[in-house]
């Protein structure tokens, strides 16, 4: 999935709207299930969800009904925090085998008593739509196109395209190296065809304020509330904003509300674009995420006749 079809959107009052994309991602993947629907394939996805964490309940949800809404089909798994591992092993081999099913997710963070990285490995790459897989892991750095790049950062970068940023010779600097991230994000900005020179600060980045200054791309994942505020910005830089925190919020009515890790009012003063909290990286997570699914289901099939 590729901005490249529709032309440069034009930023309004220098936002990145998150929200314009991922419907136009979404409006394509609907197209390409109903090519897929002609040739009797219909895309599936299956979340496995364990445990009751709320927020991990409203995230699959909306995977689910997305998926819905898009044609595919959209189930989810779900089980108690008392699953033992080889029983959530065992769940994922069966969806491994399923045909119908063309991208499993299991949904982080898992019980402490399961070990994560086993459950990530057992899935198999070429279902594995969240891109967390060594392989998957593999494949991005390497710059193969088949594998699956982590569907946040993709979102980024898919903005960035869109937006008609110059990517080629920039100087792009992240904060933050997690897997599901920076790390990623960083693998994705120095592939040949995007071309940035990548910088990646991390916790133990000295004087991070140096590096941030001299960025033309700033994408910030680090999950600290708006801490990177506008005087740490180049002047005409872009801004990429994936935190999401909740702060306390006397004037709301849940008490709290959600900020991203840049200080939005100071660095849309300086910025040239910059992506909101609500209504930006967040959109674009699981619109990407169906973009990944009906590929995997495109792809099978492939690999299959
Ligand atoms: P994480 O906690 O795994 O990683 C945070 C990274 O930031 C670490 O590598 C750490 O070294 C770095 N960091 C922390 N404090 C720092 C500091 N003061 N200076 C420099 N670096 C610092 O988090 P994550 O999973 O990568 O997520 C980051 C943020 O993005 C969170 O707010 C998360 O909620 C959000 N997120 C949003 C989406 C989305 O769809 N919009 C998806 C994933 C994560």
């Amino acid at each position: 999935m590729t901005p490249a079809a529709h032309g440069p959107v034009v930023a309004e009052n220098k936002i990145i709207d998150g929200a314009l994309l991922a419907e136009r991602i979404k409006s394509d993947v609907a197209e390409q299930v109903r090519a897929l629907e002609e040739r009797g394939i219909t895309p599936g996805l299956s979340v496995v969800l364990v445990g009751d964490d709320p927020a991990s309940a409203v995230y699959v949800g909306s995977k689910e009904r997305t998926c819905i809404e898009l044609g595919m089909h959209g189930e989810t798994i779900r089980q108690p925090a008392t699953i033992s591992q080889a029983e959530l092993l065992a769940i994922v081999d069966r969806l491994n085998d399923d045909p119908s099913v063309h991208g499993i997710l299991v949904q982080m963070p898992l019980p402490k008593h399961i070990d994560s990285d086993a459950v990530v490995r057992r899935i198999r790459p070429d279902k594995d739509v969240d891109g967390f897989h060594p392989v998957n892991v593999g494949k991005l750095l390497i710059g193969e196109k088949d594998g699956f790049a982590p569907c946040t950062p993709s979102g980024v970068l898919y903005m960035l395209q869109a937006y008609g940023v110059q990517t080629a010779g920039a100087d792009c600097v992240i904060i933050g190296r997690s897997n599901i991230v920076g790390k990623p994000m960083a693998s994705l900005m120095v592939q040949p065809g995007v071309d940035a020179t990548v910088t990646v600060c991390h916790s133990r980045t000295r004087d991070l304020a140096r590096h941030t200054r001299r960025a033309d791309i700033l994408i910030v994942a680090a999950g600290r509330a708006e801490m990177v505020t506008g005087d740490m910005i180049q002047p005409g830089a872009v801004v990429v904003d994936v935190g999401m925190n909740r702060i306390p919020d006397a004037t709301k009515r849940s008490g709290t509300r959600l900020v991203g890790d840049v200080a939005f009012a100071s660095a849309r003063e300086v910025a040239s674009m910059i992506t909101p909290v609500p209504g930006g990286v967040g959109k674009m997570t699981i619109a990407m995420l169906m973009a990944n699914t009906a590929r995997a289901a495109a792809q099978l099939r492939e690999v299959r006749s």
